[in-house]
């Protein structure tokens, strides 16, 4: 399958380049388009949701299967995508947890100007911040 089959079942589906796009994740609440799809050269369309939906939850939600995904020849599926070291390109990782940051900035903000912090804050905070990880990850821009 191209990866066109699944854009367009997706929402807001936005190319930043060639074989690269974001777009609404259909697999959980998505104000924002924190869904990053890649069509690669040998066939297969890499998936990921950088709120932390797994690959399966995205593709199901739009009526697809993960064997979708790859191309007639299929081997070693998730392996074939660990191995890779940056699958999606950074600007399109910083495009999709704009959003998060956003919390962070806000949060910072209020925390250097001395404001109170709420539980409803903190908790925000503490998903806020485990996208960004889990998403800097993901665009291998962490070290190590
Ligand atoms: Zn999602």
């Amino acid at each position: 399958m191209s990866a066109e089959t699944l854009l367009s079942r997706l929402d807001k589906v936005k190319q930043t380049k060639p074989g690269n796009w974001v777009a609404r994740c259909p697999a959980h609440e998505d104000k924002h388009p924190s869904l990053a799809v890649g069509e690669r050269d040998d066939g297969r369309t890499l998936v990921h949701c950088f709120a932390g939906c797994a690959v399966h939850e995205v593709v199901q939600a739009v009526g697809l299967s993960l064997s979708d995904l790859f191309p007639e020849k299929r081997s070693n599926e998730t392996h074939a995508i660990k191995g890779e070291r940056r699958p999606f390109p950074a600007a399109d990782v910083l495009r999709c947890i704009a959003f998060e940051a956003l919390v962070v900035l806000t949060a910072g903000a209020a925390l250097l100007a001395g404001q109170p912090f709420s539980d409803a804050d903190r908790a925000r905070l503490v998903v806020a911040v485990g996208r960004l990880q889990a998403a800097l990850d993901a665009g291998g821009l962490t070290h190590g």
